[in-house]
């Protein structure tokens, strides 16, 4: 048996080779640093055949739809709480223990396992959730976690120590799928959701089952606090698939996630006029369905132009026959972009347009070829706003270090803005923070069909794996 490897002393200068560091420190990393130091990081590997082994046969536990004729090709439904995420519960409590973790379950169920380190001090956390979709796959929220267990046998592997404990977290009910609120428990360990909110919240489908009967039913209604201040963190890390078709497309390999987008929903009223839809001339009409169908092509124009997404889901228009031309249309707009600002920008010029539209402007063409219509009236109401969140540069720049080490070439690393929610955002309000994406095939997701290579799969826990630890030495030698 060889000496525990001191991993934290060997890296807290080769930490220096992140992006963000002032040239005199650059200088000092050159003057100091011998190259073979900085090899000592990537000497730790994980073992790819290993991790997805293990990430099949947690699979077992809650298997969804099968969708191919391959041992694996089946998705998930291990909905929150329930036996199969019991199971796979009981199993990340016992393989972590085994790897000489402290475990510690908080009174959402989230259990934080803790590997000490040669000092005392807050963990560097890897994070992410067990639970899936009723119709998910494999890897969303599995990967982060199972990738998470990697990093700690990798380590146990090497004996090697960090300079301070790192650990992985599972977060419970990420997916709201049971539960309806998604990032359920990362929300009341921030202290943005209520404890009593969490814990009355009904399953879906008619049930009797709340977060708190489940919590106790599988015996992972923890004692401790969910709090930040009773489980603070030094930092939190997750690796997650993208999601999203961005990295297959440009053939890269990791996204360096900044935040999360802002986002504003929006509920919009548009009220003309019933009428006969035989008798009545078309320029005699307040059409409230026409003007919706302009409406929302214009929201698509706004948000091509500021770079940004903008969608109808829901629709409902009244009285609803085939021969009368429809008075009232409500439609929801869901609204996002990178920056708080551009989201504002657009609700500016939509609110400005939609109301001159319904006064019967042509704003760029789409009254050409049309009959004038009665005026019509436009109303909004705003249901949520959800403000960008962006993750901390000292992460960003272990992530961005780390993904270029790794893949030894910058051109298949890209900086990534997140579409969707993860626990990471609740995480970031109380610690530093920030996500590694692995490219979605077809960008699917939320779909049993969902698949993330092996080798993708493992050079995303790589750079989970060496963003712990470079911010691990960060915090060694700062
Ligand atoms: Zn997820």
């Amino acid at each position: 048996m060889s000496r525990p490897i001191p991993v934290a002393r060997r890296l807290s200068k080769a930490w220096l080779r992140g992006a963000c560091v002032p040239y005199t420190a650059r200088r000092a990393f050159s003057a100091q640093v011998t190259g073979s130091r900085t090899t000592d990081i990537t000497a730790l590997k994980v073992n790819q055949d290993r991790l997805m082994e293990t990430l099949h046969q947690t699979c077992s536990w809650g298997t969804g739809k099968r969708w191919g004729s391959g041992p694996n090709d089946t998705g998930m439904s291990r909905l929150a709480l329930s036996d199969t995420d019991k199971q796979a519960r009981d199993w990340f409590v016992e393989t972590t223990s085994s790897l000489g973790c402290h475990v510690k379950v908080d009174a959402m169920g989230n259990i934080f396992a803790v590997r000490p380190g040669r000092r005392e001090g807050l963990a560097t956390f890897a994070g992410s959730h067990l639970d899936t979709q009723p119709s998910g796959g494999r890897y969303d929220g599995i990967l982060g976690i199972l990738a998470g267990v990697e990093m700690l046998k990798t380590l146990k592997d090497h004996q090697a120590e960090t300079e301070f404990p790192v650990g992985v977290v599972n977060w419970t009910n990420e997916e709201g799928a049971r539960f309806p609120i998604s990032m359920c428990s990362s929300g009341v360990w921030a202290g943005d959701i209520p404890l009593e909110t969490a814990y009355n919240l009904r399953e879906v489908g008619g049930g009797t089952a709340t977060m708190r009967s489940e919590l106790e039913r599988i015996g992972y209604l923890g004692s401790i606090p969910a709090s930040h201040k009773s489980t603070p963190m030094a930092a939190h890390f997750e690796l997650h698939i993208e999601q999203g078709p961005l990295l297959e497309a440009e053939k890269q390999k990791i996204g360096v996630v900044h935040g999360v987008q802002a986002y504003r929903w929006f509920m919009v009223d548009v009220s003309g006029r019933d009428a006969h839809t035989g008798s009545t001339p078309l320029g005699k009409r307040a059409d409230a369905m026409l003007l919706a169908a302009r409406l929302i092509t214009h929201s698509h124009r706004l948000a091509t132009k500021h770079s940004a997404v903008a969608s109808t889901g829901i629709l409902s228009l009244t009285p609803g026959s085939t021969n009368t031309i429809p008075g009232h249309v409500r439609f929801t707009l869901d609204v996002r972009a990178p920056a708080d600002s551009t989201v504002e920008a657009i609700e500016a010029d939509l609110k400005r347009d939609f109301a001159a539209l319904a006064a019967g402007e042509n704003i760029q063409g789409l009254l050409d070829g049309a009959t004038p219509s009665l005026p019509l009236e436009v109303s909004w109401r705003t249901d949520s706003v959800s403000p960008a969140t962006l993750f901390h540069p000292d992460c960003i720049a272990a992530v961005r270090a780390s993904a270029e080490a790794v893949t030894g070439d910058k051109s298949l690393v890209r900086d990534m803005t997140s579409g969707a929610g993860h626990d990471t955002v609740y995480a970031s309000r109380h610690c530093p923070a920030s996500m590694i994406f692995v490219p979605s095939k077809n960008g699917v997701s939320h779909n049993p069909e969902e698949y993330t290579s092996p080798e993708d799969c493992a050079l995303g826990a790589q750079v989970l794996m060496q963003s712990v630890l470079r911010f691990d030495s960060m915090r060694a030698s700062s």
